[in-house]
């Protein structure tokens, strides 16, 4: 496993980008994380794995299985190793998943919220509520999913890396949400509050 670590001089937040959680995703997610590894961190550090398992079983991270496999270890370790208040995870899915990740019903079918779509099939939602469990209330915790028959398109790419390099470079929470709001003012309202609801306000949006 590749881990690149980004140290500041200035004091500050701990941030962990992990991607190829699980399959083979890491196909899509190591070259956009190879590439937010080349950025400089403003305060804190950062941790940034690009690929967490190569080829690996797909088990899915809303499993309690997953969280028992090897990538499931080394992700819990490394949570629990550098115990960050910023904890980005990079997925990638395929077309025939999309319907499946943004249904409305979704939290009815599995229990828990649908993703929200920033327009261009990039989809932003909460982590697995198995894993947040091991963040406090004030750590932010996000997924992305990228669509992978779209990761060759350098806007997509262009735009994942937007979003990263954004957490990457502001040191609170409620700096990234700004702006994220101004940028997709429909798309964040609507995964906020999918995720008060999900939360019964237990926790801060994400
Ligand atoms: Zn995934």
């Amino acid at each position: 496993m590749k881990l690149y670590r980004l140290i500041a001089s200035e004091a500050g937040p701990t941030k962990l980008f992990v991607g190829g959680l699980h399959g083979k995703e890491g196909l899509y997610t190591a070259p956009i994380l190879e590439q937010l590894a080349k950025d400089v961190v403003y305060a804190g550090r950062a941790i940034i794995v690009p690929c967490l398992v190569e080829h690996g079983k797909y088990v899915d991270v809303l499993s309690e299985e997953y969280y028992q496999s090897r990538a499931g270890i080394e992700l819990l370790q490394l949570i629990e190793n550098y115990k960050p208040h910023f904890y980005f995870e990079l997925h990638a899915y395929g077309k025939h998943s999309y319907s499946r990740l943004t249904d409305p019903e979704r939290e009815l079918r599995i229990g828990v919220p649908p993703f929200v779509d920033f327009g261009t099939g990039i989809l932003l939602g909460s982590i697995a509520p198995i894993l947040r469990r091991k963040f406090s209330e004030r750590d932010f915790c996000v997924t992305i999913e990228v669509p992978n028959w779209k990761s060759e398109d350098e806007n997509v790419r262009a735009e994942v890396l937007q979003i990263l390099r954004l957490a990457l470079s502001k040191a609170k929470r409620e700096e990234v949400m700004l702006e994220l709001r101004m940028w997709y003012p429909a798309q964040i309202q609507k995964a906020e509050e999918l995720f008060r609801q999900y939360y019964r306000n237990r926790l801060k949006p994400f």
